[in-house]
């Protein structure tokens, strides 16, 4: 498929390249709010103290959990693959920059990355947007039209679909009725080697 040809792959992380620990069902009745709302958005429409103490909430629990984090098998063997084939490779997550790149060192896939390739809340806007879509691609030179997003959920296939870019899905979940926006469509990345 052509797709897999494009040298621009930008990965979500959690759930994709590491497997999922946050319980956000969790973290949502901890800070109140409900299934309806959309938590970083919830969390910016906050007054001052309540965001600033929810934002430390959340931070020591990302810590905690990206310290534990491990990598899919699949997922080392594919960005190897890429970067062998000459592929640029990034992150875009809804972490923090800094929770992301502890997340992927203990899930030892940090090597793969070049450190700027990596953005969180704090570089781009949030997926769905295609802010981080569009900044990874301007810094390696490249354009959306060369570029694949992987995910697992729906933020990540509309942030690369209203980028231009092309979109993968890797099927974590159980069936959610938007699975037909992405271009492709796999149970495990090791499809795409
Ligand atoms: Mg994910």
């Amino acid at each position: 498929m052509d797709i897999l040809r494009r040298p621009s792959w930008i990965f979500d992380m959690d759930g994709t390249l590491t497997v999922p620990m946050h319980d956000f069902g969790w973290l949502r009745t901890q800070l109140a709010i409900p299934e309806t709302q959309d938590i970083l958005a919830t969390l910016q429409s906050w007054p001052s103290p309540r965001r600033e103490e929810a934002w430390a909430f959340i931070n020591t629990w990302e810590d905690e959990l990206a310290r534990g984090a491990r990598a899919w098998p699949d997922a080392g063997p594919l960005l190897q693959r890429l970067r062998d084939r000459g592929c640029r490779v990034g992150i875009l997550t809804r972490n923090s920059r800094a929770g992301a790149r502890i997340t992927l060192e203990a899930a030892g896939l940090l090597s793969y990355f070049e450190l700027e390739d990596i953005l969180g809340r704090d570089d781009a806007e949030a997926k769905p947007s295609p802010d981080g879509v569009l900044r990874l691609v301007s810094q390696w030179g490249s354009s959306p039209a060369q570029a694949v997003m992987v995910g697992d959920w729906i933020h990540d296939v509309r942030a690369g679909k209203t980028a231009g870019a092309a979109s993968i899905l890797v099927r974590r979940h159980p069936p959610q009725g938007w699975e037909h926006e992405a271009d492709h469509v796999v149970d495990e990345l090791a499809e795409l080697l």
